[in-house]
């Protein structure tokens, strides 16, 4: 199979769907493989690296979808990328259907076959190919809070980890999933006082066990959460309510509970965010202040690390994307019902009942 990777072009995207790690597993298994040029420099890989396991590098976008069996993304196509899909050729990405009809319409039109990471399903009943991203998300949340509680930056100027004789920052991470773990462990990895607040009594017990002398955990509650933000100086938003808005656990009227200078860091802004005052921000403008409260709020946090990021991802799609190019996608989906979960388009059908449902479209 002939796989191709174009640059991505969405704003403030610097990840690339192919590492050239990942181009060599491929080509090592005999199939080809086209990368339009500096696809993968936002991510520190050059177009070097790629032609040197054995890869083409091509001039432009064009020449990749025209020739390509195989799209291989991070992002959803643009609008000018949809227009280069061809019926029959199979598109492998992120694509986040539901709330994007005209997104949905033009991948109808084209004909094409798009798996979607995010509808990817594992054993346990987690999404694998989201989980990297989760991963990132939440071990940044404490490196960009701890920035922010610095005096600069608009904080209460408190050190993470503290000094001797000095106590370290207080965080409060709510949710305690795959974010909310990464972030608690980073965190008490800096030296802070952690607490983690979840619904699930299974999910509390098995951070009971595993990180028990690590951080603190507590049954999440309204009343748990209004006392713990008093004496916070990091409150950390990380939990999912799956296929619905996050719910706001912290009003603006509880703001001014919380010590001047504390930080907000809102993870869940990508479902809206679980905070009142949360609004998503970017990389360039990350924060922001309201009632004396530094918020955090950006929706795409993995880009900030790009090149961690890309390799984590690289790593959850290989042996779906080795699957695909060495079977085929029916035989691939048809050998793995986990893979068949990500199958949301074929051949100008809706196959995902719930894009199906979010679209008021047939599936
Ligand atoms: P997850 O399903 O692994 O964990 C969510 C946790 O929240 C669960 O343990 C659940 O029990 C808990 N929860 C639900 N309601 C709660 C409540 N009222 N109080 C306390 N806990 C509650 O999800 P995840 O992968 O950790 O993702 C968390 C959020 O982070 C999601 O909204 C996800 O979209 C978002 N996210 C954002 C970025 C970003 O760049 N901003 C990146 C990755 C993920």
């Amino acid at each position: 199979m002939l796989i191709g990777c174009p640059k991505e072009i969405k704003p403030q995207e610097f990840r690339v769907g192919l590492t050239p790690a990942a181009a060599g597993e491929v080509i090592a298994r005999g199939h080809s493989v086209i990368v339009e040029t500096n696809a993968g420099i936002g991510a520190g890989f050059t177009d070097e690296d790629y032609a040197a396991i054995g890869a083409t590098v091509l001039d432009t976008a064009e020449e990749v979808f025209a020739k390509a069996d195989m799209i291989v993304k991070v992002k959803e196509p643009q609008a000018v990328e949809r227009k280069m899909l061809r019926e029959g050729q199979l598109l492998f990405t992120y694509l986040h259907l539901a709330p994007d009809p005209e997104q949905t319409k033009d991948l109808l039109d084209s004909g094409c076959t798009a798996i979607a990471y995010e509808t990817v399903t594992d054993r346990s009943g987690g999404l694998p190919l989201l989980a990297p991203m989760s991963e990132v998300a939440g071990r940044l949340a404490p490196q960009v809070g701890s920035w922010t509680l610095q005096k600069a930056n608009g904080g209460r100027g408190v050190l993470m980890g503290g000094v001797p004789g000095v106590g370290p920052a207080k965080v409060v991470v709510i949710g305690g999933g795959v974010v909310g773990t990464h972030a608690a462990k980073i965190a008490a990895g800096m030296g802070a006082d952690v607490t983690v607040l979840d619904r699930s009594l299974p999910r509390l017990r098995y951070l009971d066990d595993v990180f028990g002398g690590t951080f603190k955990n507590q049954y999440s509650t309204a009343a748990a959460t209004a006392e713990l933000i008093t004496t916070a100086d990091m409150v950390i938003g990380a939990v999912l309510i799956p296929g619905a808005a996050a719910p706001k656990l912290i009003s603006r009227d509880q703001l001014s509970t919380m010590k001047p200078g504390a930080v907000l860091v809102d993870v869940a802004i990508d479902q809206g965010g679980c905070f009142e005052t949360s609004k998503a921000t970017t990389h360039a403008d990350p924060i922001y202040d309201v009632d004396g409260i530094m918020h955090y709020c950006v929706a795409n946090m993995p880009g900030a690390v790009a090149r961690t990021s890309t390799i984590a991802l690289g790593n959850a799609t290989m042996p779906f994307m080795l699957a695909l190019a060495g079977k085929g996608w029916k035989q691939a989906c048809a050998d793995d019902e986990h893979l068949l979960n990500g199958l949301n388009v074929h051949a100008g059908k809706l196959t995902y009942a719930a894009v199906g449902e979010a679209l008021g479209l047939d599936y």
